[in-house]
């Protein structure tokens, strides 16, 4: 049944705040029947979410969320059913990681010149150890007081033009779709309705990503509206995409959605699981 998928999800390996063992049991106990984790630029969680899914009432699916730059703006390509262990992933990736860190002590040096210092310690802390995001920072200025949200952090501090933001350098479409492909994956472009593209980028995102190999966009996303919804279920249907549903979850306290109270794939979308490729992987 497609209401069962969710298929992005973050734990502790990149900036969710369930480890992946707490991940598969909370999606279990919201009735999860496929679930994907899909962390950030990293795949270092999945054996043990693969193995807790094992013991579990559940269809794992190992992911992974690409970090991509394209035409200045940050773009996030899901890929769903990666090998982990694919050398050209793990290459590509390794980069991304190495730019995490570096952005990270930029970010920290930005917020120590806006009068916050002490930041990077404290994100290493707060991340312990594993990848740093922004995510990490945000919970750090909350606790420190500078904002009452995280959504409020992000506004106040972490996007462009405030303190704390450094311009992202994440990879190429087309090379973020090539890993994907060379792991035998799916890619999928994440949250589409986030991004800061007019109607004419889009298009040309999409079909960029489209002719380099993607197949499939989330139509259902726990950052979607109904309006979204209809929307990228128009776009998905024109540019001859797949459809994924997922809840994007990052943790009891700061998730957008529960999975449980995610829509369904409106009829007429193809959903992703149907793809050919789909079956082989699983
Ligand atoms: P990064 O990839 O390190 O730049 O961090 C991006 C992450 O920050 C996203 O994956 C979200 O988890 C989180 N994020 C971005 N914007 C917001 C927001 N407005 N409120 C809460 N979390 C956010
Ligand atoms: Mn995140
Ligand atoms: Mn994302
Ligand atoms: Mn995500």
């Amino acid at each position: 049944m497609m209401d069962l998928y969710d298929l992005h999800t973050h734990t502790t390996a990149s900036d969710g705040s369930l480890s992946p063992t707490e991940l598969v049991t909370h999606a279990c106990e919201c009735g999860t029947e496929v679930l994907a984790v899909t962390d950030h630029d990293i795949t270092d969680g999945l054996s043990e979410a693969i193995a807790a899914a094992n013991d579990a009432q559940l269809t794992f699916v190992p992911g992974i969320e690409v970090s991509v730059t394209w035409a200045h703006q940050t773009i996030h390509v899901v890929g769903l059913h990666i090998d982990p262990d694919n050398a050209e992933l793990q290459t590509g990736i390794q980069k991304l990681q190495e730019y995490r860190n570096w952005r990270a002590e930029e970010i920290s040096r930005k917020l120590e010149k806006a009068g916050i210092p002490g930041a990077l310690d404290a994100a290493k802390r707060i991340s312990k150890g594993k990848i740093l995001s922004r995510t990490h920072f945000a919970h750090f200025l909350v606790e420190q007081g500078h904002a009452p949200s995280m959504k409020q952090v992000f506004k106040k501090f972490l996007v462009r033009n405030k303190p704390g933001y450094v311009s992202g350098d994440w990879a190429e479409l087309e090379d973020a779709v090539g890993w994907i492909r060379a792991a035998g994956g799916l890619a999928v472009i994440a949250h589409p309705a986030r991004y800061q593209l007019s109607a004419n980028k889009m298009r040309q995102m999409l079909a960029a990503f489209r002719d380099c190999g993607g197949v499939g966009i989330e139509v259902v996303s726990g950052s979607h509206g109904a309006s979204d919804i209809q929307r990228f279920t128009h776009v998905a249907e024109y540019f001859g995409l797949y459809a994924s549903r997922g809840s994007d979850y990052h943790g009891k306290e700061t998730s957008y959605a529960d999975p449980r109270r995610l829509p369904a794939l409106p009829d007429g979308c193809r959903p992703v699981w149907t793809h050919s490729d789909w079956y082989a992987a699983s």
